[in-house]
């Protein structure tokens, strides 16, 4: 295998050092580094951060690979600074079989730009009447520990109250998509004044804090693990800091899009806006960054939403809901937590790496930057500033809602293992020389 050694390298914002990698391990960490490299990346002005982890994406394989594939899914995740990623089960057929979520972990492997790790559903089709087959997916080769209908939510309290006693058994987690369907019927945007006056269907913050208010009381009461995906509103956050003060097992993850962006966006029908749960407003947007900051919500997802453009270049009504994420989650966070001082690097390679490998129970991420752990890292320019270009993107799917915007921030290298997916900037054929 090929040795590097990065020289000078701000680990997690720290004193500049130098970090061997040999045989896919970090081997040596410290100052003027005498190691013989095959390698030697000058990372002058670069933070170092473990590999992130993303709890939510969709790669859209198998049925809409006009979407997004696992390969060029998980070349976006390695341009975005991933080293795994949980794949959502809305595909067609859905993911609610052995069969079905052992292939997406076989395309992941064999893509060998950023594990993948498959997400089942906890219903069959999604449909929210029948449990799926969650011991078999656990058994399987993809060995899943998280499951979720996301795209819909599992809001028969009886099959989640099941689902939630079911995964107790293999350590697993249920992660809700928190909708109340009645409430959100012909929803279109965020319920409140922006809805009002352009007449849009309202989807209200409580259709979101009911189902994670009653999700939290059941996890207590079987004693089992809960993810709340997708966090939106203050109310949720207020629900979930009162969960975890009663000492209940309850994790939450926000996306990068509701900590920047807010409805008043809608104003211009531009469907690029257009997600689920919907962009919400600035009181909404300043308490979910104060709830990562101070870990009530725990984790950063992209919820990245690839979709081609005739299902989002036409109008609102009809457009999809979703955003793609992965290529731009890091600049958003450092954008919206670190320059307001909110995060420091420790703080995002916690809330980006270290827990959400751990509510994903997934072995080798999420470890710290230390001698002996495997090089699962990205390197980060923290100082570039340049205006985000979607034609520039790996994934397939060009819906961000960053077009021409500036951002802080890229991603210099990322490092699978030891192996490089990205060097300056640019993907890395895995395998290929260095
Ligand atoms: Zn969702």
């Amino acid at each position: 295998m090929t040795s590097y050694l990065i020289r000078n390298a701000q680990i997690l914002g720290g004193p500049a050092q130098d970090i061997s990698i040999v045989d896919g391990v970090i081997r040596e960490i410290g100052t003027d580094l005498a190691a013989e490299a095959d390698v030697d990346i000058d990372a002058h002005g670069l933070i170092v951060l473990p590999g992130l982890v993303d709890l939510h994406t969709h790669l859209r394989e198998p049925g809409r690979e006009d979407a997004e594939t696992v390969l060029t899914g998980t070349q976006a995740a390695a341009k975005g600074g991933y080293t795994a990623v949980h794949a959502m089960a809305n595909t067609f057929p859905v993911a609610d079989t052995a069969g079905v979520v052992e292939q997406v972990w076989r395309l992941g492997q064999e893509s060998g730009y950023c594990d993948v790790q498959p997400v089942g559903a906890v219903t069959v089709g999604l449909e929210g009447k029948k449990l799926a087959e969650l011991g078999a997916m656990h058994d399987s080769a993809a060995n899943v520990r998280v499951f979720s209908d996301d795209g819909k939510c599992v809001d028969d309290a009886v099959i989640m109250r099941r689902a939630l006693e079911y995964v107790k058994a293999f350590d697993g987690v249920v992660a809700q998509h928190a909708q109340e369907p009645r409430l959100t019927e012909g929803a279109q945007m965020n319920e409140g004044r922006v809805s009002g006056e352009l007449g849009l269907g309202g989807w209200p913050a409580v259709a979101e804090e009911a189902i994670i208010a009653r999700d939290v009381l059941l996890a207590a009461h079987v004693g089992s693990r809960l993810h709340v995906c997708h966090v939106s509103t203050a109310g949720s956050v207020e629900i979930i800091r009162w969960a975890k003060d009663k000492g209940w097992d309850v994790t939450a993850e926000v996306t990068p899009h509701h900590l920047l962006l807010t409805d008043e966006l809608v104003r211009s029908y531009d469907p690029v806006y257009k997600v689920n749960p919907p962009l919400r407003t600035a009181a909404d947007v300043h308490a979910l960054r104060t709830a990562l900051a101070d870990g009530t919500i725990d984790a950063v997802a992209t919820d990245h939403a690839p979709h081609p453009a005739e299902d989002k270049d036409c109008e609102w009504a009809a457009a999809a809901m979703g955003m793609v994420g992965l290529e731009t989650a890091l600049s958003v966070v450092q954008q919206a937590m670190v320059e307001t001082g909110l995060l420091n690097w420790e703080g995002v390679a916690d809330r980006m790496s270290h827990r959400p490998a751990r509510i994903g129970r997934l072995a080798g991420h999420g470890r710290p930057v230390s001698v002996g752990e495997p090089a699962n890292l990205v390197l980060f320019d923290p100082a570039y500033r340049g205006s985000v270009n979607p034609e520039s993107f790996a994934t397939r799917s060009r819906n961000t809602p960053y077009r021409g915007l500036d951002l802080p921030g890229r991603v210099h290298a990322t490092f699978l293992r030891g192996v490089p997916t990205v060097l300056a900037g640019e993907l890395v054929e895995p395998g290929a020389p260095a």
